[in-house]
């Protein structure tokens, strides 16, 4: 895979921020929507909650065990804005480049800003495992990003996430317990899972999406499966039923379902597994007759777009240019004219020669980013209503601050670290992945 960094953006012209607009509408100056007022506070104010706070996943169920963040200091919940950027920088000046700070492409833009490198999950791995020099690797996503860069990091660096509450409702979904089940329950229908047939496949291959803990990797890496990202899951379920007679996909249904769907398989064999249900809740026979099982799982901000919000951006923009992410449902994939990760929406804009309107339906913090970044174009996000993603929002620049200034004391506070047991077999698990050598889809 050929992985273009992004690097850090100047303070662009246009506003971006997301913070900025959620102050706006909540203090009447804007008459935009936001599914959250009480994003306008800080994320310390929910860290205690058993939720995941205000925004589009706050619905989701948080699991008991996910690390909960002690309390930030004062010092830190009161500084303004200016004030923690100027500590923000003041320390990175000082830690140089004993420490490395990776930004998701839907960090919020206050964070953004601070970053050495901006992408995706497995693009901000990628870079953490290149910057040796760096004893700290501070990653500003949520959990399973920063379990994934101390799989790739060497053994003497340490990631550190800012705000331990900063988990992702999706990878959550997909309980190791409960993947466990699922195997032993598919053992029954299907026999024992690592025997082979007459043409050299097993029953099942499992498939994680990187979206996902460790220790799903790491299930993963132990069963003969292999971890995809958005870019390369056509490659990677090419690669699984080369193996495998069918496969087991998680946590995301859609991308599993969209993907498989655009390589020619039936959606009546592509039957859910609801972890709550007996068998998933399909029968023996539709589990014999599947090529694709998918995990009930979704992503909560991709799950907000829909049809009839593509339909207006038509009637409202004539000639507009929809592309979403594979996260969205199935028939909003569809209808989009174009459908690709969060680097394939940031490319195929970066690539448009004349201007162009763009409805975008991904996360708002990267729309409202690449809107600024790319001024010569109309680019907005196709759900009107602003609504971050509540994991990725709670990494607010006082917990960057924090850390930084930590660090800076000889401490190293929030360490992600995963142990041997899981680490071994989930880097078989991403080395499988990259053996599989996906391309970079092109953009038109
Ligand atoms: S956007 Fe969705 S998949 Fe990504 S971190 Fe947020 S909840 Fe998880």
């Amino acid at each position: 895979m050929s992985i273009t960094f992004v690097p850090t953006p100047d303070v662009p012209a246009i506003d971006a921020s997301v913070d900025h607009a959620i102050r706006s509408i909540v203090s009447g100056a804007s008459t935009d929507a936001t599914c959250a007022t009480d994003l306008a506070l800080g994320p310390w104010d929910f860290d205690t909650r058993p939720g995941y706070g205000p925004g589009s996943s706050m619905g989701d169920v948080i699991p008991t065990g996910a690390p909960r963040q002690g309390e930030l200091p004062a010092s830190y919940r009161e500084a303004g804005e200016d004030e923690l950027d100027h500590r923000i920088r003041a320390a990175k000046a000082t830690l140089g480049d004993r420490v490395v700070v990776l930004g998701h492409f839907y960090q919020r833009e206050e964070v953004v800003r601070h970053a050495d490198y901006v992408g995706d999950s497995y693009q901000l791995a990628t870079a953490a495992k290149a910057r040796t020099d760096a004893e700290a690797i501070v990653f500003c996503g949520v959990h399973f990003m920063a379990e994934t860069a101390d799989l790739l990091s060497g053994p003497d660096q340490a990631v550190i996430l800012p705000n331990l509450a900063a988990g992702c409702s999706m990878a959550d979904m997909a309980d190791i317990d409960q993947v466990e089940d699922c195997w032993e329950q598919l053992s029954e229908v299907f026999g024992d899972l690592e025997v082979v047939d007459e043409g050299g496949r097993v029953p099942v291959i499992p498939v994680t999406y990187m979206n996902s803990s460790a220790a799903i990797k790491g299930f993963v890496g132990r069963h003969g499966g292999i971890v995809c990202t958005s870019s390369n899951a056509e490659t990677v379920l090419e690669w699984a039923f080369e193996r495998g007679r069918r496969v087991l996909f998680f946590p995301d249904q859609h991308l599993g379902r969209n993907t498989a769907k655009a390589m020619g398989v039936p959606l009546d064999r592509m039957p859910m597994w609801n972890p709550r249900a007996a068998l998933g809740g399909s029968s023996t026979t539709e589990l014999l007759d599947s090529r694709v099982i998918l995990w009930h799982g979704f992503c909560s901000v991709h799950r907000r777009f829909s049809v009839a919000q593509i339909e207006k951006a038509r009637a409202e923009h004539p000639g507009v240019r929809v592309i979403v992410h594979p996260e969205c449902p199935m028939e909003v994939v569809d209808a989009a004219d174009e459908a690709g990760s969060t680097d394939y929406i940031r490319r195929a804009i970066a690539a448009a020669t004349t201007p162009t309107t763009f409805a975008i339906g991904t996360e708002v913090n990267l729309v409202r980013r690449l809107a600024a970044q790319f001024p010569q174009h109309e680019i907005f996000c196709l759900d009107p209503v602003v609504c971050p993603c509540s994991t990725m929002y709670r990494i607010h620049p006082g917990y960057l601050a924090w850390v930084l200034e930590e660090l800076v004391a000889g401490r190293t506070p929030n360490r992600i670290t995963v142990t041997a047991d899981v680490a071994d077999p989930a880097r078989i698990a991403l080395e499988r992945m990259l053996a599989a050598k996906p391309p970079v889809v092109a953009v038109p």
